[in-house]
């Protein structure tokens, strides 16, 4: 039986739009027309599926104003995100028209003959997407699948579908054929789990939590099913006595509270060299208070609601530890909550260990490289980080030692399209972007031809 969901703007509480939800059935009518549609996406010539991507690339870049809107009131993103969101699956399709045409195999020595390998489709990829970033992480998806050869179903989250049901009509005004490119917004328990059990979707790419990331990991196990993990995280901030201690204290409010926490990259853990804590606090006091928290729609807006009322109780319940100091925030509708700095007693604080997915950030000190890297590796998740120093030898050391995959050296900015996003440990499995995603929707085929 279908339903439906009332998508609600986070930052005033009203009614967006009603979303109807697929069905077992409807969700396997669309695998099997997307499974039909393989058959000639993949054969459409390298250079005509670069320029009907280049061209879905331009139609998004037309449309960025629309996109960017439907993401604030759907998701309460701030403007100046939203717009870099459309941007970025704008930039992303351009990255990977690239790939079509320089899908390279190798041709290997051996003796009788010539070895040859091709990088050929897997069939329908299936992508599930969280509701925080919800254009940029569906295009680090669909983009790589479909220079691939790959068709694509893709269920955005329940809370955030707007985006991704727009995409889908912007791809066929762009060209791309029918049922190359398809959206279904349903319940993860239903349509997402479906691509996961279905025979014809050959590839998952999961982007979500961890605990939901395991189960799809196990049911893809059932068919040997191919599967890349993008998860949870609990990054580090790590601060040296020897940085500028200023700069690291006015950009990180921005690593922690941008998208209001919610975001898997999130600096929520700040380590400071002891000798250095006062200062740093009293910079970072001016940096927090300083971060506007309001109406979405505003370009000077920092940081917009939670994503909904739910979010905003599960974030509450770390508000138990010292707090440090807080920023502001509206009152009134709307899942507001000011951002948040905790001082947790110990590693062994809620705050510490947990991924909270708000703008709340817990601080302690250590003493040195060793301490350091001790407390920013203890936990299950290794997705991001920054290292502050101005010692080039320590930072390296430290970005070597630190168990994450995605670090930045005395800057916060962890992601860029050309170069690679994935987590270590339970943060996630395979890496998305940059020049090697497209080995994660790929396969790789050998061909020996004999001499004889
Ligand atoms: P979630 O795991 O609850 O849901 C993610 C998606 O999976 C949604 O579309 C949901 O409908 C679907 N889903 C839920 N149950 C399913 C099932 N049984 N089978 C198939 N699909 C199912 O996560 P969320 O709350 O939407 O997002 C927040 C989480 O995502 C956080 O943990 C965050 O760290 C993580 N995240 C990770 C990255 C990354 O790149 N590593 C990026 C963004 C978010």
């Amino acid at each position: 039986m279908s339903t439906s969901y009332d998508v609600i703007n986070p930052a005033t509480e009203e009614i967006v739009k009603n979303v109807p939800h697929l069905d077992i059935e409807q969700t396997d009518a669309v695998i099997a027309k997307a499974a039909k549609a393989f058959d000639t996406w993949r054969h459409i010539a390298p250079g005509e599926r670069a320029r009907l991507l280049r061209s879905f690339s331009q139609v998004v870049t037309d449309h960025r104003e629309e996109l960017a809107q439907l993401e604030i009131t759907n998701a309460g993103h701030t403007r100046s995100n939203a717009l870099w969101e459309a941007d970025n699956v704008a930039n992303v399709l351009m990255y990977y028209a690239a790939s079509p045409e320089r899908l390279f195999g190798k041709q290997i020595p051996v003796p009788g003959g010539v070895d040859i390998t091709f990088k050929e489709p897997i069939g329908v990829v299936g992508i599930i997407v969280p509701w925080n970033f919800p254009m940029p992480i569906a295009g680090w998806g669909f983009a790589p699948a479909l220079a691939g050869g790959n068709t694509v179903v893709l269920k955005p989250a329940e809370y955030t579908p707007l985006t991704a049901i727009r995409l889908a009509e912007l791809a066929l005004l762009a060209g791309i054929p029918e049922s190359v490119f398809n959206v279904l917004p349903g319940k993860g328990s239903v349509v997402g789990n479906r691509f996961v059990t279905h025979p014809l979707v050959r590839k998952i790419a999961f982007t979500g939590s961890t605990s939901v990331g395991k189960s799809i990991m196990a049911g893809c196990a059932d068919q040997i099913k191919r599967v890349t993990l993008e998860l949870g995280g609990k990054s580090s901030n790590i601060i040296f006595a020897d940085a500028d201690i200023a700069k690291a204290a006015s950009g990180a409010p921005g690593a922690v509270f941008d998208n209001a926490g919610q975001d898997c990259c999130a600096r929520s853990r700040i380590l400071v060299q002891r000798t250095a804590f006062d200062a740093f606090m009293e910079h970072f006091e001016v940096a927090v208070k300083k971060f506007r928290v309001e109406d979405p729609n505003l370009a000077t807006a920092d940081m917009g609601p939670l994503i909904s009322k739910k979010q905003f109780d599960v974030v509450e319940s770390y508000l138990d530890e010292e707090i440090a100091f807080t920023g502001t925030a509206p009152t009134g509708p709307g899942y507001w909550m000011a951002p948040t700095v905790l001082l947790p007693k110990n590693t062994n604080s809620k705050s510490w260990r947990e991924e909270i997915f708000g703008p709340v950030v817990s601080v302690l000190t250590f003493e040195d490289e060793a301490d350091a890297i001790a407390m920013a590796n203890e936990g299950e998740y290794g997705l991001s980080g920054s290292i502050w120093s101005r010692d080039v030898g320590r930072a390296l050391r430290m970005s070597r030692a630190v168990e994450t995959g995605a670090l930045s050296i005395n800057s916060n900015s962890s992601v860029r399209f050309w170069t690679p996003f994935g987590g270590f440990k339970q943060s996630g499995l395979g890496r998305g972007l940059g020049p090697d995603a497209l080995d994660s929707y790929t396969e790789l085929k050998n061909v020996f031809i004999s001499n004889d």
